[in-house]
């Protein structure tokens, strides 16, 4: 039989519970705005989502969402009307029911003063906030974090680490410049993800709240060219270097070289800015992850784009291939990519490796030869292809992609910052706490300063690298103080048959719609009804069931009644002890006590829905419903 592990809830234990929460690298109140959609409060659930995030509106379409992969409805089973389990439930659809909050109450929907206001001001309706969530903003109004004194600080690169970085030293009391090479802020956001992802629209709203607070954006400025890295330390009070990883990785092939082979970032950038690059109809992207599939399906509406508007003059087929080292079950790219890719026509072959790129003697692409990977990864998860050398294939195309990787430019750094040690080229050294490199007043934000990882760990950095410079510049270390309260709900009820409602699939534009135009949107996003369905279906993990063991007359009742079988009635002489396990039984029951005759309840936080039928059904009022809430306070000394 097995042995089941016991744990016995400490402090923190319930904040622990909420999975999506932890899982936000800006500690997001998903399940706060989630539950406020659910009951109609829209504009709170806007503020929840914004208060940490200067970016709301811009995740709620491109988030990788963290939390989704960590939301618990995600790993209980699902049950069907009648109660029956019909295998694994799927995950709330939080990234889309953020962008349904925005859509209503953010920049999409007000001019940049009025959100600024509503932010700053907002006061929440339940105590739904925890650690770092609009703490920053309401300590700097409050008085509890004495402003800056107004110096100005250079920040290198407009992305979302430097934004948010930008945007955070505003409210504490300092002028940030951005300085950013492109002729658009936002970074890999404007210049990246490609428009039938991501609105431009939605892009300038969302940083004209950020220009509204007091940040100077200077775009077309090239640090290195325009204005050197020695004239910025000198001519401020701390520079944060936020310039991501901009450069496409190469792969080092025999004829990589030359005409018709692009990286594929540089492919998405020319689309974004307009640019002109010479792509041919009969194209092939190598990669695997999700950069590749915005290169294969950026490519493909452009050439359906052209084809459209010059039909007479291009006869003849296109094709987008997408060739990757990796099996369909291992390609890193999310799975709705992979869908919406195939369903778009990218031609998919999987776990082929790149050998050559083949040259005409004019020194046109003709193909590219590959040869079979019969494994990516070592027995311990690193990186170690093996090729089967003898079944190769060549793939004719006119143009190649690559999408396997970036690297960071930071060789501007040579002028003024020979104080800046890299820990490899191009990466300079960095206190991954305090995010400082080792030259006074220079800090390192985003993609630069922990590789290419998401948007939203862009921002969590630029933020923290602002609390750092306030700390530098003021001698006050910023210190957060959490306050954790419970709150007893009585009549506690949930949505009828929440349980059971599936997950309400986020409309898309079809297929064949898609490709009329490059901005169409692929996603189409909730109406009100069916972001209040699918809201409806998170588990509130906030709540929780509190057992009072001095009022349990151990009739078992909760345990019949549990859906999901999740709580079970064990005398204590049958559990195997541990210190834990005996501490807490002898803080309740005393020492010494006879183990026969006495009973614990113990509860599958994995299983638990928060249906509250056991508080219902407990005859002496032994169970209650609580909500545990997490406040922090922003503080400097
Ligand atoms: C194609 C693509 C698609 C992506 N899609 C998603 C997604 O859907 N969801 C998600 O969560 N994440 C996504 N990401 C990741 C996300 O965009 C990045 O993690 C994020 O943009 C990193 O932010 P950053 O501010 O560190 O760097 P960046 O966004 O790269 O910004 C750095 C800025 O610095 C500027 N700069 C560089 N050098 C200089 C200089 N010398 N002088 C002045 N300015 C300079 C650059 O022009 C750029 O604007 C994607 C990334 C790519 C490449």
């Amino acid at each position: 039989m097995p042995t089941l592990q016991v744990e016995i809830p400490s402090t923190g234990y319930h904040a622990g519970l909420i999975a999506c929460q932890r899982a936000c690298p800006v500690h997001t109140d998903a399940r706060g705005y989630v539950r406020a959609i659910a009951e109609g409060r829209f504009e709170e659930a806007y503020l929840i989502a914004r208060g940490p995030n200067p970016f709301a509106s811009i995740c709620g379409r491109i988030c990788g969402a963290p939390c989704e992969a960590a939301c618990r409805r995600g790993h209980v089973p699902r049950v069907d009307e009648d109660g029956r389990f019909v295998g694994q439930d799927r995950p709330i659809a939080i990234r889309a029911l953020k962008r349904f909050a925005c859509e209503i109450a953010g920049p999409e929907a007000r001019p940049p003063a009025a959100v600024i206001d509503a932010v700053l001001h907002y006061v929440p309706s339940v105590a739904a906030d925890a650690e770092e969530m609009a703490a920053m903003l309401r300590a700097a109004l409050d008085g509890a974090v004495p402003p800056g004194n107004g110096e100005r600080v250079a920040i290198i690169g407009g992305g979302p680490a430097g934004l948010s970085a930008a945007h955070d030293l505003a409210l504490l009391g300092f002028h940030p410049i951005v300085f950013e090479t492109e002729p658009v802020p936002a970074g890999m956001l404007a210049v990246g993800v490609p428009s039938y992802r991501l609105p431009r629209a939605i892009i300038e709203r969302e940083v004209a709240v950020i220009r509204a607070l007091g940040v100077e954006i200077r775009c077309g400025v090239t640090v290195g060219r325009d204005v050197s890295f020695a004239d910025l330390r000198r001519d401020h009070a701390a520079v944060i270097v936020a310039v991501g990883a901009k450069s496409s990785r190469g792969l080092g092939l025999p004829g990589e070289r030359g005409p018709g082979v692009y990286g594929g970032v540089d492919l998405l950038r020319a689309v974004a800015v307009g640019e002109r690059l010479d792509v041919g109809r009969d194209v092939v992207v190598i990669g695997g992850g999700n950069v590749a599939f915005d290169v294969a399906r950026t490519v493909l509406r452009q050439i359906a784009y052209d084809t459209a508007r010059t039909a007479a003059r291009l006869p003849g087929t296109s094709r987008v291939r997408l060739v990757s080292l990796e099996s369909l079950e291992e390609m890193p790219a999310d799975t709705l990519e992979i869908v919406e890719g195939d369903e778009e026509g990218i031609e998919r072959q999987n776990g082929w490796g790149p050998v050559a790129i083949e040259r005409n003697e004019q020194g046109e692409v003709t193909g590219v030869t590959f040869r079979r990977c019969v494994r990516v990864w070592d027995d311990e998860r690193r990186f170690a292809p093996l090729y089967d050398d003898a079944t190769r294939q060549t793939i004719p195309c006119d143009t190649v992609l690559l999408a396997v990787g970036q690297s960071p430019v930071t060789s501007f750094l040579a002028d003024g910052g020979a104080d800046v040690e890299m820990a490899r080229p191009g990466w300079p050294k960095v206190d991954g706490s305090t995010l400082r490199t080792t030259a006074d007043g220079v800090f390192v934000a985003g993609d630069l300063a922990h590789g290419t990882r998401l948007l939203i760990d862009a921002v969590a950095s630029g933020k923290a690298a602002a609390r750092s410079v306030y700390a530098y510049l003021t001698g006050r270390p910023l210190h957060v103080g959490a306050v954790t309260a419970h709150l007893t709900l009585p009549g506690y009820r949930r949505e009828r048959g929440y349980e059971a409602i599936r997950r309400v699939p986020v409309p898309v534009t079809a297929p064949d719609d898609r490709l009329v135009h490059p901005d169409v949107q692929v996603e189409v996003g909730y109406d009100r009804s069916q972001a209040m369905r699918e809201a409806s279906r998170c588990l509130d993990c906030g709540v929780t069931p509190v057992f009072d063991g001095s009022r349990c007359v151990l009739c078992g009742g909760c345990v019949d009644v549990c859906p999901t079988k999740c709580l079970k009635l064990v005398p204590l002489s049958a559990m195997s002890m541990t210190a834990a396990l005996g501490r807490a039984i002898e803080q309740t029951l005393g020492p010494g006590v006879d183990l026969d005759g006495h009973s614990a309840i113990l509860k599958d936080e994995e299983r638990c829905i928060r249906c509250a039928l056991c508080a219902m059904r407990c005859p002496s009022d032994a169970i209650t419903m609580e909500r545990v809430t997490f406040s922090a306070h922003w503080k400097a000394p």
